[in-house]
């Protein structure tokens, strides 16, 4: 069961010794597809799932913030007018977004509470993105700031890059912040615009962790960067989201092996992921499927950036027959792959996907059915 808002107005009582004035959500989230399109300006396909941070709290007179954490169970603390680094740990993420905040000038009021969460730290469903606008909802709550998802979204952003020093892009936040129950939602990383797509009916969404991790991952996700800023470069463009698989394919062969791969993924990404929103809106789910696993052959054979375990893990999801589509998400050399299946069986799905993983690699994996839920909110 997912944690739920009497699980949080419970902690909170059993501290303060009465209910919280407010309570917050904000979830975590998984891709269907648009994997490494990001910062190349181009489309992603995320929604929010029914695993979210939770804070309970009561505004302060002054400007102190003061949080139990429930998962680390330890109490931290900071002042708004004297925010300093510390060592790592939780805490920095809710001094970030009152950094960032700050620094955009809004006016803080401070608070106490607890914390809870039940996505999972470090599994590429992104908890710390649910954590920074779960802390950023409770700020406006707290201190009457108007609530602008987008906005807050770039504010949570920004900590993550400035105060944790973790190089993500948007997408995170922005469908952490604006997640519309039962829809995904094609986010433009180029001007941000959102159109929500929803999710056809008889689908579940399930994410395989394949409780694998490899170090590396940020030397060659930096290189992968350099190669689309190059390739852009040669078309002469602001980044590969401006070539179109026709522009391509007419100069390819100047390219260099390497780059003509990266470049040939990104672009045909783009067309993948435009072409599964119209698949969802038609409620062709056979069509959002085959892209998915086209996807995943795409990251795995022109990307590199699967891993032996994540190609197990798929195609064990893929030869179920109640999937209709599966593949790697995240920035890839382990973590999760998604899998779309249909919601009768997906019991059946989860087992059988998890046991013939487990038999092949010797790993546990982690299996998570989702649903869509909305962005941080007021609960
Ligand atoms: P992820 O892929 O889940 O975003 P990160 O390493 O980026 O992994 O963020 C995980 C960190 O976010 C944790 O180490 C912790 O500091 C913080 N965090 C996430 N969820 C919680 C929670 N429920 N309570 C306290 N801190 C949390
Ligand atoms: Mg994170």
């Amino acid at each position: 069961m997912p944690l739920a808002k009497k699980d949080i107005v419970a902690y909170f009582t059993e501290r303060f010794g009465q209910p919280p004035t407010l309570v917050v959500r904000a979830p975590g989230r998984v891709n269907l597809i648009g994997e490494h399109t990001d910062y190349n300006d181009g489309f992603v396909l995320p929604l929010a799932i029914d695993r979210a941070v939770w804070i309970a709290l009561r505004p302060r007179s002054d400007c102190r913030v003061k949080v139990y954490s429930i998962d680390y169970q330890e109490a931290r603390e900071f002042d708004l007018a004297n925010l300093k680094h510390e060592k790592a740990g939780w805490i920095e993420y809710l001094k970030g977004v009152a950094w960032c905040l700050q620094d955009a000038g809004m006016k803080l009021q401070g608070w106490e509470g607890v914390l809870a969460g039940d996505v999972p730290l470090g599994a590429g469903l992104s908890s710390s993105a649910a954590l920074e606008m779960a802390t950023a909802r409770a700020f406006a709550a707290v201190s009457d700031i108007a609530w602008d998802a987008v906005a807050q979204a770039k504010l949570g952003q920004r900590s993550e890059n400035k105060w944790i020093g973790v190089n993500c892009g948007i997408m995170d936040q922005l469908i952490s912040s604006t997640g519309l129950a039962g829809h995904a939602t094609l986010i433009d990383c180029r001007s941000l615009e959102l159109q929500p797509a929803p999710l056809p009916a008889g689908v579940a969404v399930v994410v395989l962790d394949t409780a694998t991790r490899r170090g590396l991952v940020d030397s060659a996700y930096n290189e992968r960067r350099s190669q689309c800023e190059a390739a852009a470069a040669f078309f002469q463009v602001k980044a590969l989201r401006d070539v179109t698989m026709a522009m391509f394919e007419a100069k390819s062969g100047q390219l260099d092996a390497t780059t003509c791969c990266r470049a040939r993924h990104v672009i045909s990404e783009d067309d993948r992921t435009i072409h599964a929103v119209e698949a969802m809106r038609r409620g062709d789910i056979a069509t959002l499927g085959r892209l998915m696993n086209e996807s995943h052959a795409s990251l795995r054979d022109d990307y590199d950036v699967s891993s032996d375990a994540l190609n197990v893990m798929v195609e064990a999801a893929q030869a179920h027959k109640a999937c209709y589509g599966a593949r790697m998400t995240g920035a890839g050399f382990g973590g999760c792959a998604v899998a779309i299946v249909r919601v009768d069986a997906a019991d059946d799905f989860v087992a059988a996907t998890s046991s013939a993983y487990q038999a092949k690699t010797g790993h546990k994996p982690a299996v998570y059915v989702c649903s869509a839920t909305d962005g941080a909110a007021l609960v």
